[in-house]
């Protein structure tokens, strides 16, 4: 049984039901039992696969189109290089191997990176030790300075509550314990001033999300990179603006229900990049372009002939099904989306401009 069971449900008895938000959080971030706090959960033998995992390829064009946007900003002497959420490090170790073609900028570049997983931070050290990384639990306590930032399958993780349209106002969905057994519910009808755009374009019965950290720590990212120049690239899967529940969980690579297995599952929501985008304002952002899409004008095609060249067998099959799964629009290629952030007055990062 999920040793978090009974402490979410003595923490319903004393409290009432928990928002969705909450309930995410202590699923993935309890300190003793949160799924990311105790394990790994990245690759075949885990719960799920993220693309840095299924080829060095995605890394090495993503530290390259940060490369070039810091020649583009006039080649700052000193850089903030940093990632959210970075699992194993295994996309800013491609990224820096990439980056060596750029000697300059490995030498300006001081890595950071924010984790909140123990066990991850592990991980990231045995792959990016060399780059002496600093860590820290939060992207506010960052130095100050021209910002270079990857997020892949980060903000997916981040806490959404989620909201259910009824006349003029909302019901929240929220955690409770009915009968023995966590259970959603809804709370009693009140205006939510966060969610009063959204009686335009939204009907009875619809339900939106909103994720407040995501916003304030793009809001963040998007002043760094307003006042001292750099780039974000964020990818995930989501859409531009929230319509539906999008709440799922993962487990062995299989979809369970949310409140089936507490702490033991990934537990995801879509990201609502339009909300993200207007968050970082005044940082400019150029178009959501698709992952398959932004990966094919970078040129992953060609990486991939190149790399095909010194494989055979069994590891060229992979090494074709891998370049297939990460741009394919039928795989990973459409769901999963980008979203550059950038200085004003700077071209977008390459592959993304229209
Ligand atoms: N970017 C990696 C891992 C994605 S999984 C990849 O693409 O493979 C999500 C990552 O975010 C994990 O490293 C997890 O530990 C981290 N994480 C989750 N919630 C976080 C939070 N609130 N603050 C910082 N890191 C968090």
């Amino acid at each position: 049984m999920s040793a978090l069971l009974p402490l979410l449900e003595a923490r319903i008895a004393a409290e009432g039901p928990m928002s969705v938000a909450e309930y995410m959080t202590w699923c993935l971030l309890h300190p003793q039992h949160g799924y990311y706090t105790t394990r790994d959960p990245l690759g075949a033998k885990g719960d799920f696969t993220t693309a840095p995992e299924i080829s060095q390829m995605f890394g090495e064009l993503l530290g390259l189109a940060l490369a070039q946007s810091w020649v583009d900003q006039g080649r700052p002497k000193r850089v903030i290089l940093a990632e959210l959420g970075p699992g194993r490090g295994t996309l800013m170790a491609d990224a820096l191997r990439a980056m060596r073609a750029v000697p300059e900028l490995i030498a300006a570049a001081e890595l950071h990176l924010v984790e909140a997983s123990p066990a991850l931070r592990a991980e990231q050290a045995k792959r990016l030790g060399g780059f002496a990384p600093r860590w820290h639990d939060s992207l506010a306590d960052l130095p100050e300075g021209p910002l270079f930032l990857l997020a892949n399958e980060f903000f997916d993780v981040l806490p959404v509550r989620q909201f259910l349209r009824d006349g003029e106002g909302w019901r929240e969905r929220v955690v409770g314990w009915h009968e023995g057994q966590l259970s959603f519910g809804l709370t009693d009808i009140a205006p939510q001033a966060a969610l009063e755009h959204r009686l335009a374009d939204t009907e009875q019965g619809d339900m939106v999300e909103i994720c407040a950290p995501a916003e304030a720590l793009v809001q963040e990212v998007g002043r760094r990179i307003a006042t001292h120049g750099g780039a974000a690239l964020v990818i995930d899967y989501g859409t531009w603006g929230s319509l539906g529940d999008t709440l799922q969980a993962v487990r062995s690579h299989e979809r369970t229900a949310p409140l089936d297995t507490p702490g033991e599952a990934d537990l995801t929501a879509h990201v609502d990049f339009g909300a993200l985008a207007q968050a970082a304002a005044p940082a400019a952002h150029a178009p959501l372009t698709a992952q398959g899409v932004f990966l094919e004008r970078l040129g992953i095609t060609e990486r991939a002939r190149a790399l095909a060249a010194r494989l055979q067998g069994a590891a060229l099959e992979s090494h074709i099904a891998a370049h297939r799964r990460l741009t394919h629009p039928g795989e990973m290629g459409s769901l999963f989306k980008v979203l550059a952030l950038h200085a004003p007055h700077s071209p977008p990062p390459p592959g993304l401009d229209t």
